[in-house]
């Protein structure tokens, strides 16, 4: 029960706790965060407020079947601690490594679950935020103070997934689920199921139900790059086998990875053809000569201009190719009683409609900011190298990268924040505010990302929401963890950019 949305009266909170730093979200980002906050500052009083009621984030709220990483644990793990088994991971497995995590540091003492935060007020003269929260569970308002708010809350809405609103939707005589809120009675056996997307969630959800089901239909409006191969890294294997310290393993692992992906990165700009008919060539092989790659399986954009998907295995093709699952590449008319009506005139059958169809951003986990009593506009700052923003004192934001794994720059932002605590409190000061300087002033400002360079959907129909960019690399997301995992440990924390006070 969320007691805000039932609009039940919350009672104004009676006690204010006060903690040095406070932290948004106990997803990967923020148990993170708590980890490197106790090892680098300890010492530091903080508390991590959670609106669900356990760790994971992410890898809680997806609940559907087959749900998976779509890049690999050695990256997408924290590089303190070594992941030690195939490299794409489920959810429970991801769930269960930040479990230890958090009982191996002793974080649970630190998170509170069950606390959604509602508002964040900034007061310069008490150069303090203070953060108003519900408790979920008893309908209770709490109210903490911090000096810094370092803000986990990742990238999208937990509550509800993106569904665009299609023509005759409630005529449809089954039922519609979106996977980021799948129902726990979904009985999907021997029914005629629909998922509508072409992302790594579409991808990873038919070959997980197409043995049970009647028949899975990948319905898509255009198609995706996929990447295939073994869900196993050869090298890993042969270090576990000579009984190699696992830290090791997970260090050199780190960098094959991380190298292999920089020269596919560079590939993808410098010979995108090349790459393009690599990609498709890997997904011919498993569909054979017969298929119509080119109709389903070939995007109109280059490749790496959106997230490419690895199917470990090559199962979502695996279950193309017995015929448990096909592919449609067609555009929605409308929904009818018993199916969806295509562009082209046919009906696709279904007694499950699955909508695939992603996320919606939330970019400052939809709580109301304010600075002095003005609310905070966000699209009008300008962002500090993605993590802090031109005019909003004592905050970070960890917001990943889309073409490496997201956690790669959770870990450097991370030790960025503790850098600049520590600084802060080297300095006396008790304040720092991200500012243009003088030759930044006349900067050409830019949208949060560029949208020929990446542009997924959930970011273009946010992105009048985000923070603008300027064109030089401090006032940029590069989105390039090669260039900062050098720049941001090199940060010069007295640059005329921070305005400390
Ligand atoms: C199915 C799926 C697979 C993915 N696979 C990969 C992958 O393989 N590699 C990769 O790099 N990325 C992947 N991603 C992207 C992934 O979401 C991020 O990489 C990462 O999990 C984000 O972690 P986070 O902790 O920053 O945010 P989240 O996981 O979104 O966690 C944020 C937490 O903050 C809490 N929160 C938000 N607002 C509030 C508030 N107001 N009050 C209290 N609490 C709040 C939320 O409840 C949530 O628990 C995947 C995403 C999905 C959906």
């Amino acid at each position: 029960m969320d007691w805000t949305d039932a609009g039940l009266a919350v009672a104004a909170p009676q006690t204010t706790e006060h903690f040095d730093v406070l932290i948004v979200g106990a997803g990967i980002s923020g148990v993170g965060g708590a980890y490197h906050l106790t090892l680098q500052r300890p010492g530091t009083s903080f508390v991590v407020l959670e609106a669900l009621d356990g760790f994971g984030g992410t890898w809680r709220t997806h609940r559907y079947p087959g749900v998976r990483s779509d890049s690999d644990l050695y990256t997408f793990g924290y590089r303190f601690k070594p992941w030690r088994t195939a490299p794409i991971a489920t959810a429970a497995e991801i769930l269960s490594y930040m479990g230890e995590v958090v009982d191996e540091n002793g974080l649970a003492a630190h998170i509170r679950y069950r606390h959604q935060i509602t508002r964040a007020s900034w007061s310069s003269s008490d150069n303090l935020w203070t953060i108003d929260a519900t408790r979920t569970d008893i309908g209770e308002a709490v109210r903490f103070t911090t000096n810094f708010l370092w803000m986990c809350q990742g990238y999208y809405r937990h509550e509800q997934g993106y569904t665009p609103d299609w023509l005759g939707m409630d005529s449809f005589k089954g039922r519609i689920v979106h996977p980021q809120t799948w129902p726990d009675d979904l009985e999907y056996r021997d029914r005629r199921v629909v998922v509508i997307g072409s992302g790594a969630t579409a991808a990873t959800l038919v070959p997980a139900i197409a043995e049970d089901c009647a028949h899975v239909t990948l319905l898509q409006r255009s198609p995706t790059f996929f990447r295939t191969g073994r869900n196993a890294i050869e090298i890993a294997d042969e270090l576990r086998a000579l009984e190699i310290d696992e830290g090791w393993i997970h260090e050199i692992v780190r960098k094959k990875i991380l190298y292999e992906q920089s020269v596919f990165t560079s590939r993808a700009f410098t010979e995108p053809e090349m790459v393009k008919q690599e990609l498709l060539a890997g997904v011919r092989g498993l569909l054979g000569p017969d298929y119509d790659v080119e109709k389903d399986f070939t995007p109109s954009y280059l490749p790496w201009r959106q997230r490419i998907a690895f199917i470990p295995d090559g199962d979502l093709l695996q279950s193309i190719r017995t015929g448990r699952a096909s592919v449609v590449t067609d555009v929605i008319e409308r929904f009818e009683e018993t199916g969806i009506r295509l562009k082209s005139g046919k009906l696709l059958e279904a007694d499950i409609i699955v909508t695939a169809t992603g996320f919606n951003l939330s970019v400052l986990g939809d709580i109301a900011f304010s600075i002095d009593g003005a609310p905070l506009v966000f699209s009008e700052t300008v962002t500090y190298r993605g993590m802090m923003f031109t005019g909003v004192p004592n905050l970070a934001w960890v917001f990943g990268y889309f073409r490496a794994s997201w956690t790669l720059r959770a870990d450097l932002v991370a030790d960025f924040v503790c850098r600049l605590l520590k600084h802060m409190e080297d300095k006396g000061a008790r304040r720092v505010v991200p500012t243009l300087r003088p030759e930044d002033r006349d900067m050409p400002l830019r949208p949060w990302i560029d949208p020929e360079n990446f542009n997924p959907g959930y970011l273009m129909r946010g992105l009048s929401l985000l923070p603008k960019a300027g064109d030089k690399p401090e006032w940029r997301h590069t989105q390039d963890y090669w260039t900062e995992k050098d720049a941001l440990p090199a940060i010069d924390l007295d640059d005329p950019a921070f305005v400390y006070g």
